[in-house]
């Protein structure tokens, strides 16, 4: 296991007034299987899938589409149940939908009769969070994610970049200590999707959220993990889990030209196979 290397200051993942330490693991995969079974087919979406996460890294999950990385996120959801193995969040047996976690997807999945704010705040109406508490925590996420000015900008009015960084806002709200995303910059440009990159970087550290990231970039993943896990295609299983190695602040265009990226990406594309990785 491989905990995150830096040693900046963060703000505490839990929430106010929980003076619990976290355990070391945030997320522990064991000997996970799960098929999906109907009158039509059986599929093995994942079979023999062991994985620890340690609670403030950020691990990368890449593999060809329909391999199971979906299917892994929501068993740490407790939107899915394995049919073998388990799964524990910070020691606890995941047997339902989980509250202590944060979940961003592809599409930002905003409500457009909202307002960004509003959208934002949408967490805390959900789990009935404290106004006051959600609307100051709305506010630095706000500033945090560089929305200023926007918050009373409805959905159709913010361009795709905007739009994800309300919904990563909304899925942090509630200071979850995991934050799982699925490919959540998979619809943006390449230029908005690097800058998106950066200030999830920083967001991390700022926040020393555990975080589970699938991605179909091979370069945003090593950009962005200490470790990426790469997967085989169906039925899923890791092949390979591949350390990174670089610092946790890591500045864009400087970390493309290190050889532990350029090793750690060449590495990775090897193991895909060049048909199933699109960069
Ligand atoms: P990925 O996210 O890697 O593209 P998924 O986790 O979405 O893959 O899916 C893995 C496999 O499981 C696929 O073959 C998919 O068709 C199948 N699958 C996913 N969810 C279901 C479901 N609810 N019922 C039946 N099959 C499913
Ligand atoms: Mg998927």
């Amino acid at each position: 296991m491989t905990m995150a290397k830096d040693t900046t200051v963060r703000e505490p993942a839990a929430p106010a007034g929980d003076s619990r330490e976290r355990p070391a693991t945030a997320v522990d995969i064991e000997d996970v299987a799960v098929r999906f079974r109907s009158r039509k087919r059986d599929v093995t979406a994942l079979t023999d899938v062991s994985l620890t996460v340690g609670t403030g890294e950020f691990v990368a999950i890449v593999g060809p589409s329909g391999c199971g990385k979906s299917t892994l996120l929501k068993l740490v959801a407790g939107l899915l149940r394995p049919s073998a193995g388990d799964v524990r969040l910070h020691g606890e047996r995941v047997d339902g939908p989980r509250h202590d976690i944060g979940y961003a997807f592809q599409r930002a999945a905003l409500l457009e009769w909202r307002s960004a704010r509003r959208n934002i705040l949408l967490q805390a109406e959900i789990r009935r969070m404290p106004a006051a508490v959600a609307r100051r925590r709305a506010d630095e996420l706000i500033a945090m994610t560089g929305l200023e000015g926007f918050e009373d900008a409805y959905p159709h009015e913010l361009s795709g970049g905007m739009q994800q960084r309300v919904a990563l806002c909304r899925a942090l709200l509630h200071r979850p200590p995991v934050l799982l995303m699925d490919e959540p910059f998979g619809a943006l440009d390449a230029l908005t999707r690097e800058q998106l990159n950066m200030e999830l970087n920083r967001i991390w550290r700022e926040t020393g959220t555990t975080v589970l990231l699938v991605t179909h970039s091979i370069s945003e993943a090593c950009y962005l993990a200490d470790r990426v896990v790469v997967m085989s295609p169906r039925p899923g299983t890791i092949t390979e889990i591949v350390g990174i190695g670089l610092p946790a602040e890591r500045d864009y265009t400087e970390t493309m030209g290190r050889p532990e990226f350029r090793e750690a990406t060449s590495h990775i594309r090897g193991l895909l196979g060049a048909a199933s990785a699109e960069d």
